[in-house]
């Protein structure tokens, strides 16, 4: 698509008929995969992100152990079929730097200091793509570690605002995103109030980033309520068994 399109219709609704202020679907699976000892896959929308996780286990090679916390390792990866064209599988640079950002949010939640000499192996494929996908990475590494059973301060929840033909969207799709005037992707522990990951891609006024953060905020809390909800029904599944 060369020419932008119409992001905003005339009846008010955004190019998938969602309100301005709506969460696209949501669904979370936990324990997907027998080989992990934990993993998820968390959707929103379009996108779709499988996390596994491993450890904490000893480190090798044994110097590169940290003396006083787990050490985390961290990969964000799209997977070839994940997009309109097919991406190349090698790691690029916006991958490698998602991997980055991904990594020191999972750093300031995950209770590290008691796990000393360790690691613990995170790794994110994204399955499909349509936008949102570090912050569906992200959750889907978060619910992983919770079927993991890691300790941590809490679940991460995190969702992108932006701004189509000058109105504060939630949740931008890969239209928005691309054609959009801003896009900021959040992520907090929203039982702490803190936050983990905020990236601002575009333009927005001092009011407009006010009043998009608590668009945010207000997304986070119904995406948080999902999450646990998931966790719970996880439990009793255990317990059942
Ligand atoms: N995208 C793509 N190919 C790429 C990178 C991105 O098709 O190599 C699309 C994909 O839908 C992605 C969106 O562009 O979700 C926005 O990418 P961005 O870098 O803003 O990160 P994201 O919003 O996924 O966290």
């Amino acid at each position: 698509q060369l020419q932008k399109p119409k992001l905003i219709l005339e009846n008010g609704l955004r190019t998938d008929g969602r309100k301005l202020d709506e969460l696209r679907p949501i669904k979370i699976e936990l324990g997907v995969l027998k080989n992990a000892d934990g993993s998820a896959i968390f959707e929103m929308g379009n996108t779709k992100v499988i996390a596994a996780v491993y450890g904490p286990k000893e480190m090798h090679p044994r110097h590169l152990a940290l003396p006083d916390k787990a050490s985390l390792r961290v990969r964000y990866h799209m997977t070839p079929f994940s997009t309109d064209e097919r991406k190349n599988p090698a790691p690029s640079r916006r991958e490698i730097e998602l991997s980055k950002v991904i990594r020191e949010a999972l750093e300031s939640t995950i209770l590290l200091n008691l796990f000393p000499r360790t690691v613990i192996d995170i790794f994110m494929e994204v399955l499909q793509a349509d936008a949102g996908t570090r912050l569906v990475a992200l959750m889907a590494a978060s619910m992983a570690l919770a079927d993991a059973g890691i300790p941590m301060r809490d679940l991460i929840a995190g969702v992108a605002v932006g701004k189509a033909d000058g109105s504060l969207v939630l949740d931008l799709n890969e239209q928005e995103d691309m054609w959009g005037e801003a896009d900021m992707p959040i992520a907090v522990l929203p039982s702490l109030g803190q936050v983990v990951l905020l990236q601002l891609n575009g333009f927005m006024t001092p009011d407009e980033f006010r009043r998009a953060f608590e668009l945010a905020q207000k997304g986070i809390s119904s995406i948080y309520a999902l999450q646990k909800e998931a966790l719970k029904n996880k439990y009793l599944e255990y317990k059942e068994e």
